[in-house]
């Protein structure tokens, strides 16, 4: 059975230039879409992705990361949009930290790409019309 989840990696200093993502590939078949990246050598990392593949690979996948020290949350919340409240205001764009709300040119009205959303939360608090609501 395959499975998809989108789970937050923290890395502790000293171990954010392992390849884990390029080991997750090759050595459990997995395959990724990062949101979301803010890692640097040395210092402390986040990275927040969504990992898919088969549950027996994914497990092992998680046992390795967790035995390399990395820290795993996975997003059990969710982030969606009333799009009969929303009034394209804008407020949520320059927020937004992964750039899921862009503007589109032609009809001025603002889109939401659901996919590029790490459920921090801060648009939710920020609408205006409160549109954007948090679902567990
Ligand atoms: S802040 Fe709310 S109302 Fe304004 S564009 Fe974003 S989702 Fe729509
Ligand atoms: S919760 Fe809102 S601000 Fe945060 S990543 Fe998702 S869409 Fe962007």
């Amino acid at each position: 059975m395959d499975v998809s989840r989108r789970i937050v990696l923290r890395f502790p200093s000293g171990i954010t230039g392992l390849p884990v993502v390029y080991r997750l590939v090759k050595d459990f078949g997995l395959t990724f879409n990062i949101l979301k990246a803010s890692v640097s050598p040395g210092e402390e990392g986040l990275l927040v992705m969504e990992l898919s593949g088969e549950q027996a690979n994914y497990d092992r996948g998680m046992q390795y990361l967790t035995d390399t020290g990395v820290e795993i949350q996975s997003i059990s919340q969710d982030v969606i949009r009333d799009e009969s409240r929303c009034t394209h205001c804008g407020a949520c764009i320059t927020m937004c930290p992964t750039e899921a709300f862009s503007l589109e040119p032609k009809t001025r009205e603002v889109l939401f790409d659901h996919n590029k959303c790490v459920v921090c939360g801060l648009c939710v608090k920020a609408c205006p019309p409160r549109a954007m609501a948090l679902r567990f």
